[in-house]
């Protein structure tokens, strides 16, 4: 595995590495160990959309945390190109919450995970008209709905331009319409800063829309069961035709991405 790393997958400094034999949690009751994700590999090249789909409490936040190095509790290698994850690697972290600070404006909010350079807090402000906020700047989140409030986290998400933007089911809860609207917001600013970004769902059809790969999870303990390119141009439609089948035709040869059973 280190000399496939190192020879031949590993071609720009932010490819992703991961090869995990085992990550397990304490049971407190019992004293022994659980294990959420087992023999999963895979490699992501720097700039993908790579969309992780899975049934629910497969191992996909668990994942995440590994990732972003919140977690560094694993038997295995977590790589960015010829290291481990230092600790001021330009990775963003959007959870399914927005978790935004109630007593922060929404320009506060933003940027307040930068330094505060008058050229970051311009750039905060960009990106917030970018998310058409702008009358919304010095408003407290209370004062936002839901999607509005989404959309505040997606510019904190991208306002230090991370090499790797993590996205934990982000859009859930939403209504059609304004999770659309949050997709194709999300496709421009990464159209615009070029990140690598792994977008965790359990809905195929948001992952055959935003992705240029979806990496199947199994249930727990958690492995890569397919991997599928999505070679389909941009903008997507979500109702487009050709999406729907290529969907039909997948669940039909792989029923066993939707059953959990594996
Ligand atoms: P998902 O995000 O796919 O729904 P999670 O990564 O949250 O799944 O959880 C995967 C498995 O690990 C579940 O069985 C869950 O109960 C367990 N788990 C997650 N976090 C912890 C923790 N901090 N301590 C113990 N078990 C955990
Ligand atoms: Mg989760």
């Amino acid at each position: 595995m280190e000399d496939q790393l190192n020879n031949k997958l590993i071609k720009k400094p932010h490819d992703l590495f991961v090869d995990i034999i085992a990550k397990s949690y304490k049971d407190k009751n019992q004293n022994t160990y659980n294990d959420a994700i087992k023999n999963m590999q895979f490699t992501i090249p720097q700039g993908q959309f790579c969309c992780l789909v899975g049934p629910s409490g497969c191992g996909k936040t668990t994942l995440l945390n590994l990732l972003s190095g919140l977690d560094r509790k694993v038997e295995g290698v977590i790589k960015y190109h010829d290291g481990t994850i230092p600790n001021d690697w330009p990775i963003g972290y959007m959870f399914q919450e927005p978790r935004l600070m109630p007593w922060l404006t929404v320009k506060q909010n933003v940027s307040i995970v930068t330094n505060q350079t008058s050229e970051e807090i311009a750039h905060s402000e960009n990106l917030i008209e970018e998310m058409d906020l702008i009358k919304y700047m010095n408003a407290f989140p209370s004062q936002l709905s839901g999607g509005m409030q989404r959309r505040v986290a997606i510019a904190r998400a991208f306002v230090n331009k991370p090499k790797i933007l993590l996205l934990d089911e982000p859009f859930i809860s939403l209504d059609l319409t304004t999770a659309d609207l949050l997709r194709q917001m999300l496709i421009k600013l990464w159209n615009s800063q070029k990140n690598t970004i792994i977008f965790v769902t359990h809905d195929l059809r948001e992952a055959m829309y935003l992705g240029d790969r979806i990496l199947f999870l199994s249930k727990g303990p958690s492995k890569v069961i397919h991997d599928l390119k999505i070679n389909m141009q941009r903008p997507r439609k979500a109702e487009d035709i050709q999406m729907e089948n290529l969907r039909i035709k997948l669940i039909k040869e792989h029923p066993e991405i939707l059953s959990g059973k594996i």
